[in-house]
């Protein structure tokens, strides 16, 4: 249905002069939009009162108390009254701005009472880690309400239990476009009372090829139905898709990148490709408490991790390969601090919200923006400061330039650490841990009385005095090895050294981030030939979600695909392992 703007516009400007996180947008011309910013998440300020204005049910109300969140995010604040009354929304908002609970909340109130065995929501998210988390967002959100259902339904897991879920009460499905289909197809997801759509991340799935297929399931669904679409970006297929089937819905823009990326310094390091190990080493001296690190494939996560690993930092990876519930394991494990660094590879870690992480190294330049906005938007989570280091060689130079022009960030370059830098840094360090387990601040009173008895001990029968006992316990600590680093470290004065005049980097290679058929640099890809084509009914979007659900390669990073009568020819990184080119051996496409 063609987008209108009526009267209802005028209740619109009234919420907008009442509340100014809101803006009314035109759909035509988002060009000229006024953005308004997203506060910071802050639960530790206000109090409890932030959500009873919207007249939630008693269970919502504590199930937000048990979450400890007191006040509704300008999203939230935004958007929830809108679907209350039962508007369509279209919604221009990150992760992190609180958008999840902004739907899911009004959602959760209006099927308080369903009694009905049928799905009557269904959430589409790109990737099976954001329907993870939005289905874990809806359970907890309804968590005091008595039999609510949420099922996730996504690729790359056994179909049985997803199957036995969806045949018992369910009031909301979230999963991702190609699952979805199938259960549709195979009829074991009943659709006919579906009354509510989201689309969420939408510009994503349309990154991932998933337009087609998201149509498809649209016209499937029942015609009288509210829909939601929550996109970071507005590219123009997105207003297409909004004009196509939103009814004059309620437009929310929600400015939050700016404000989080604010949080986040951003640094890049100039370094040559097989220098990277030895930089990030050098790097994870000066912080290596909550990074993550971005790499392009599973392979490096595993070999860099276990670099890492005999460096002596407790490390994991985070990769396509790893089943669910281990991933989550690796998550929380994370939070808690069990483990300091995790090397990730982009989908693995899409969603990954954990307040910890300080430092997001972008190991592999990231293949487009939206790609880094992600990754960095890892650090600087729920009000924190971060700080972001991109690795760049001299044949990414000019993808630096452009990365800065489109995000309209000044990257700024920093020296990889030096000897002298890491000796200083690992001095202070000593000092500071000494000063930090100093006798007068020692909490344990057993322990205190112990290191008496052994201090009197060492005196009277070794004849030592205070600072010959002090000398030993520093040695103590310090252990056998080296304690500075003396390596040679020549080959970082080179780097620092080399010319890097920012203008050499503009060059004519722009880095695109929305047309596949024109992404990225030739050299950076090899043509993969598969023996599917147009005779078999295979699909753009068949080909991506069938090599991005068997592989972990990410749909953005999927170049040109041609598809032919009997053959179709795929852009692929060039630096796939044969792991991966085994599995693409393999791939199948509509079965
Ligand atoms: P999202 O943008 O939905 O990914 O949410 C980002 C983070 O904010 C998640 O960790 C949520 O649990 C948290 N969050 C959402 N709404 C609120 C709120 N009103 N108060 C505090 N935290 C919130």
């Amino acid at each position: 249905m063609a987008l209108k703007k009526d009267s209802n516009s005028i209740d619109n400007e009234q919420d907008k002069s009442q509340n100014e996180d809101v803006s009314l947008v035109d759909l035509n011309n988002l060009e000229n939009k006024t953005e308004i910013e997203s506060q910071t998440l802050d639960v530790s300020k206000g109090n409890d009162n932030g959500f009873l204005d919207f007249g939630f049910n008693q269970s919502i109300l504590n199930s937000l108390r048990n979450k400890g969140y007191k006040n509704p995010t300008p999203i939230q604040k935004a958007a929830i009254p809108e679907l209350m009354l039962g508007r369509d929304l279209l919604g221009q908002a990150q992760t992190g701005t609180g958008k999840t609970a902004a739907f899911a909340l009004p959602l959760i109130e209006k099927l308080a009472d369903n009694k009905e065995l049928n799905a009557k929501v269904l959430v589409m998210t790109p990737t099976r880690e954001l329907a993870t988390q939005v289905a874990e967002s809806f359970k907890s959100y309804s968590s005091e309400s008595s039999n609510f259902k949420t099922v996730a339904i996504y690729g790359g897991t056994d179909y049985r239990n997803q199957i036995t879920a969806l045949k018992r009460k369910v009031d909301v499905v979230v999963g991702t476009p190609g699952r979805i289909m199938d259960h549709i197809r195979q009829g074991t997801f009943k659709i006919k009372d579906i009354n509510c759509l989201v689309l969420d991340e939408a510009d994503e799935m349309l990154n991932m090829g998933f337009l087609e297929d998201i149509e498809w399931i649209v016209d499937q669904l029942p015609e009288n139905k509210q829909m939601v679409l929550f996109s970071a970006t507005m590219p123009s297929e997105i207003r297409n898709i909004a004009k196509k089937y939103l009814n004059n819905p309620a437009e929310i823009l929600i400015k939050s990148v700016k404000k989080e990326t604010q949080l986040i310094s951003q640094k890049f390091i100039f370094v040559q490709r097989h220098h990277k190990l030895d930089a990030l080493k050098r790097i994870l001296e000066i912080n290596n408490e909550g990074v993550i690190i971005f790499v392009r494939t599973k392979l490096l996560t595993t070999s860099i991790a276990e670099a890492l690993e005999n460096s002596g930092h407790t490390v994991a990876v985070l990769n396509g390969d790893i089943p669910q519930n281990q991933r989550e394991n690796t998550v929380d494990r994370l939070k808690k601090g069990f483990i300091d660094i995790l090397v990730a590879t982009d989908v693995a870690a899409r969603g990954l919200d954990v307040e910890r992480i300080k430092l997001v190294v972008n190991y592999d330049f990231p293949f487009d923006k939206e790609t880094y906005t992600h990754r960095i938007g890892r650090t600087g989570r729920a009000g924190r400061s971060g700080e972001a280091i991109l690795f760049v060689n001299q044949r990414e130079k000019h993808f630096l330039r452009n990365l800065e022009n489109s995000t309209r960030t000044k990257i700024e370059e920093i020296n990889i650490p030096s000897n002298k830098i890491i000796n200083e840094k690992r001095m202070e360090k000593l000092i500071e841990n000494v000063n930090e387990s100093s006798l007068a601040k020692a909490e344990n009173e057993e322990n205190k009385a112990l290191i008496i008895d052994v201090l009197d001990n060492l005196k009277e029968k070794h004849s030592m005095d205070d600072s010959n006992i002090a000398m030993a316990a520093i040695n103590l600590v310090i252990g056998n090895k080296a304690f500075f680093v003396n390596e040679d470290d020549s080959w970082i004065h080179k780097q620092n050294n080399t010319d890097r005049n920012r203008s050499n980097r503009n060059g004519n290679n722009r880095m695109r981030n929305s047309n596949r058929r024109n992404n990225y640099q030739n050299d950076s890809f090899e043509t993969y030939k598969f023996n599917f084509g147009k005779f078999d009914g295979v699909r753009v979007a068949n080909i991506i979600s069938s090599i991005c659900n068997s592989t972990n390669i990410n749909g953005r990073s999927i170049g040109k695909i041609q598809i032919f009568n009997d053959y179709s020819l795929v852009d692929l990184p060039r630096d796939l392992n044969n792991e991966v080119k085994n599995k693409l051996k393999k791939i199948k496409v509509r079965n």
